[in-house]
């Protein structure tokens, strides 16, 4: 039988509304206690965790065999769209970035041995991980760039680089690390992904490097890395020598649909505060929600909220049915990114100053969203390979068929 997009999508799971449950009672009475960072912040994350297992709510980015809860990507987007509404509560349910695209492709290509000594920890939630490939002194848009090197010497990989906006090192086990291991071959041939515990000698975080004006702590942190002679077995390398290109596709792909999704959630957070400060704030005889400004807002905010939510569930579904939908991928990651930043804008200002405040979670929201047009590749990148693949399509004699 044919299902519509817009079924999959308005009909909101069970599994959903458990989601939703646990963070109306768990989450969002939490946030501002969790969001100051303290000892009592990670005490907090931690119980909450327990709760979150307990529930049957842990890790949905993966199957049941792999430890996790997880039914399919298209119900994962689902769910992530209720996580995504809080900016901890993927650290809460044991999803977050970048442990769970770290956990996805350690479950596609990891070693029986990887996947007993990296991924089961890192499942069960006691361990965290980070994902370092981008360099400071190179294009982290074109990583085929990458400086970083790891030489065979005997049965080890020696690796010697420097990492930048490695998020969540500080205090992480280990880090899949992008590095280049064959200089001479073809550019997509030339990298391997390696797993190298953080405490290996030469494995230096040097620091979390303050972004606008949050330095952070542990999950929270995007740290600079220096890898100095740091020496690990070549059991360590994750897929074949080479493959690191492919398997950063794997993991890049569906990653940047799990952000998406959790923007959808910060999306109509914020629409729903703009929504209702509207209808209650007055200003020159009558309410906000009267001013056609105010409504032509709304209106624009609502119809790009669901073209996103449309577009992503397409995407998530193409995943589902085996295509690596690049261009829906590419198309979703650049135009959320836009409306989230557009939608948690209008809702600031129609808060006015409060807008600004911490009594909201809009400001913080508003500080995070600036970097989903960076992050995971920025917007004129996707562009790049959506306009290069609709022109390939056409210059083959193909039109583009959207659907
Ligand atoms: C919050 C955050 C978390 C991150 N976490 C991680 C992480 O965990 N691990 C990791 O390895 N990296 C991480 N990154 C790094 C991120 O992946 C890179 O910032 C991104 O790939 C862009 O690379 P770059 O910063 O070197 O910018 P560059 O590649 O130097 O690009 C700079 C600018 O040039 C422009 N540009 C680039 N290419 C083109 C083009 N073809 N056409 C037109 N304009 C172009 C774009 O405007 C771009 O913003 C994170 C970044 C942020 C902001």
């Amino acid at each position: 039988m044919l299902t519509l997009v817009t079924e999959t999508v308005l009909a909101p799971p069970a599994r959903k509304l458990a989601y939703r449950a646990f963070m109306d009672e768990h989450v969002y009475p939490n946030e501002a206690a969790i969001s100051r960072e303290d000892d009592a912040a990670f005490e907090l994350v931690d119980e909450l965790r327990a709760k979150a297992k307990h529930a049957g709510l842990w890790a949905p980015h993966l199957p049941p065999q792999a430890g996790g809860t997880g039914e399919g990507f298209l119900d994962y987007a689902q769910l992530n769209e209720e996580i995504g509404r809080s900016l901890y509560a993927q650290l809460i349910f044991g999803c977050q970035a970048p442990d769970a695209g770290n956990g996805e492709i350690l479950w596609l290509f990891g070693t029986e041995e990887q996947q007993e000594r990296f991924l089961r920890p890192l499942v069960a939630g006691d361990v965290r991980s980070f994902f370092s490939m981008t360099e400071p002194d190179v294009s982290g848009s074109d990583p085929t760039s990458l400086r970083t090197r790891a030489v065979r010497d005997g049965d080890e990989w020696v690796i010697d680089g420097h990492k930048w906006f490695s998020s969540g090192a500080d205090g992480a086990a280990f880090g899949i690390v992008m590095t280049v291991t064959d200089p001479d071959a073809p550019p997509h041939r030339r990298a391997t992904q390696i797993l190298v515990p953080a405490d290996t000698p030469g494995v230096e975080i040097v620091r979390p490097i303050s972004t606008m004006g949050h330095t952070g702590r542990g999950w929270t942190t995007h740290c600079e890395v220096r890898y100095t002679g740091v020496r690990v077995p070549l059991a360590n390398t994750l897929g074949e020598p080479g493959a690191g290109f492919r398997i950063a596709q794997k993991r890049l792909g569906p990653g940047r649909i799990h952000h998406v999704m959790r923007w959808l959630g910060q999306m109509q957070r914020a629409f729903e505060l703009m929504c209702e400060y509207a209808l209650h704030r007055h200003a020159f005889g009558s309410p906000l929600a009267d001013k056609q400004t105010v409504q032509n807002w709304i209106a624009d905010s609502a119809a790009e909220i669901q073209a996103c939510r449309l577009m992503t569930m397409d995407a998530a579904r193409k995943i589902d049915d085996g295509d690596e939908a690049r261009v829906e991928i590419s198309l979703i990651k650049f135009h959320a990114a836009r409306v989230l930043q557009d939608v948690i804008d209008r809702a600031i200002q129609v808060h006015g100053a409060r807008g600004l405040t911490d009594e909201t979670p809009l400001a913080a929201m508003a500080l995070q969203a600036r970097g989903a047009r960076i992050y995971d590749g920025p917007d004129e990148v996707h562009r790049m390979v959506v306009a290069r693949r609709i022109l390939d399509s056409f210059a083959a004699g193909e039109p583009w068929r959207f659907s």
